[in-house]
């Protein structure tokens, strides 16, 4: 494949992601419940992960009410979940599936949106902790799963604000960079010895709670709903992007939000 690859030029088949199992992050709600459900809907055993089990409920009830592919639910909270929280989950995936051919990292948080100077500390380790060094966890004890798969791809969610840096988005900006940084490292890592690829994705502007919470005062309704966004993940969890790795893509062609942000 060329350096010009782009996932938002390409229309994803009805059955794009047949036969593949996906595990999502914050699938409960926003992006991730509306890339579940898309999943699903393009053919995939989706593992719904979130924190709220009554929320994941409903995304299974949603998928299993349409006929679509079994989904399964991994209830683990990434801000509190230890060691063996994770080893279960892993384990989990290889009994059930014996493999794993996608795994996309979206939960996050944005903490506060203040100076560094005035940035709350517990509040900087919190979102450090959920946006990069959880998705990192998850990674790691998922790789043997990963490395089952025929062509596995890893998905980091990135945003403008993690590729320049912008004043006042602190702990959230600083941990997309570090996401960034973390596709770039594992996709080398990967690369030659593997078939599974890691690139990063960027929504952009969405419809969601977190867009809402960023941007108290903006009318949500001019934005992209998750669902209208959800096309390019689905291409690069699919076979189309085979090959592709250590690449950060974006959704939208415009920059995310142009309003000042608020603390
Ligand atoms: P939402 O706030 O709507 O959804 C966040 C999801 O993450 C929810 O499912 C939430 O679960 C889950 N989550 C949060 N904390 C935890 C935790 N401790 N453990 C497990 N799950 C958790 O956000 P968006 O859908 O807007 O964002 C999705 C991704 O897209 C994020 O990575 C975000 O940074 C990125 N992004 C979003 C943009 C936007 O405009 N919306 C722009 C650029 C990037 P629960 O339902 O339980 O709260």
């Amino acid at each position: 494949m060329t350096a010009e690859f782009d996932p938002r030029e390409i229309t994803p088949r009805a059955d794009e992601l047949a036969g593949r199992v996906i595990a999502i992050t914050g699938a409960s709600d926003g992006i991730g419940r509306a890339l579940a459900v898309a999943c699903a809907r393009h053919g995939a055993n989706v593992i719904l992960i979130g924190r709220n089990s009554r929320k994941l409920e409903q995304v299974h009830s949603e998928i299993e009410a349409a006929g679509w592919p079994d989904a399964t639910i991994a209830v683990l909270d990434l801000e509190k979940a230890l060691a063996q929280d994770y080893d279960r989950l892993a384990q989990a995936v290889m009994e059930r599936f014996g493999r794993l051919d996608g795994l996309v990292h979206n939960a996050a948080i944005l903490g506060m949106l203040a100076p560094i100077e005035h940035y709350d500390v517990p509040t900087w380790c919190r979102v450090l902790h959920v946006n990069v060094t959880a998705a990192f966890a998850l990674t790691q004890v998922l790789l043997p799963a990963l490395k089952q798969s025929q062509d596995a791809s890893v998905l980091f969610t990135t945003s403008n604000v993690g590729r320049r840096g912008r004043a006042y988005w602190g702990a959230y900006a600083v941990s997309k960079f570090a996401v960034e940084g973390l596709t770039q490292v594992l996709a080398a890592e990967l690369q030659d010895i593997s078939a599974v690829r890691v690139n990063a994705i960027n929504p952009g502007r969405a419809r969601t709670r977190m867009r809402r919470q960023a941007y108290p005062s903006e009318s949500l309704e001019a934005l992209p709903a998750p669902e209208d966004l959800v096309g390019p993940y689905i291409v690069l969890l699919g076979p189309s992007s085979r090959g592709i790795t250590g690449r950060s893509f974006d959704c939208l062609p415009a920059p995310e939000g142009a309003s000042a942000p608020r603390s």
